[in-house]
């Protein structure tokens, strides 16, 4: 279903054709990965560059007079939205990845999927104490993995200023999850 723009949300500078363009930037296939999940794939926003320009400047614009010192990202698609805004910023970029893929010391984060459990992990030394971080990811669905990368986050003494994401699914709570834990979310629109 297909619903309304996400209206609350303080991203200024980007107007409601802006947000269209981008609803329909994005595709969407149903029953992938399986049947009843309706996949939101960015790859089609990504690669059409008045698309990913909208996206990226909304995703920063609100942060632009405020310190912010490090971006971080999710692994992979937080990746390309997060260190493009941490050039926009000026700041800082983390990787938040799967178990085993970090070669220095890491912390890490056990987290629920809908089968079982994974884990994530990020570089023990990759922020200093009270440091203001940024997180993004293209999309939040129930929360799980956002909410682990707020944990990692914020047990290595980040200040975590917002969970920013092109795409919430309000109807899987995850946003909602996120604040119970002390993380202001943005997102750009709804489905
Ligand atoms: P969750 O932990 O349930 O909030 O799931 C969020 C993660 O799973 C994000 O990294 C998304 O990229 C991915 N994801 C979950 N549901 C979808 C969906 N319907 N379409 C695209 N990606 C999804």
């Amino acid at each position: 279903m297909d619903t309304v723009l996400h209206k609350s949300l303080h991203f200024g500078a980007v107007n409601d054709d802006q947000l269209a363009y981008l609803r329909h930037s994005i595709r969407t296939i149903p029953d992938y990965p399986k049947p009843g999940i309706q996949f939101r794939d960015i790859t089609t926003l990504l690669r059409d560059r008045r698309a990913f320009d909208i996206t990226i400047n909304a995703l920063s614009d609100s942060w632009r007079d405020q310190k912010i010192d490090k971006v971080a990202g999710i692994e992979a698609r937080g990746f390309i939205l997060g260190g493009a805004v941490a050039h926009q910023l000026k700041c800082g970029f983390i990787p938040i990845r799967k178990r085993g893929k970090l070669p220095h010391e890491t912390v890490r984060v056990a987290y629920s999927l809908e089968y079982g459990v994974d884990e994530m992990e990020m570089h023990k030394d990759a922020i200093e104490q009270g440091e203001r971080v940024l997180l993004l990811d293209d999309l939040v669905a129930t929360g799980g993995t956002a909410t682990a990368a707020g944990q990692l986050l914020h047990s290595a003494g980040a200040d975590v200023v917002s969970a920013s994401f092109v795409i919430d699914l309000p109807e899987l709570g995850g946003a909602a999850r996120l604040r119970s834990a002390g993380i202001p979310v943005q997102a750009l629109l709804t489905f």
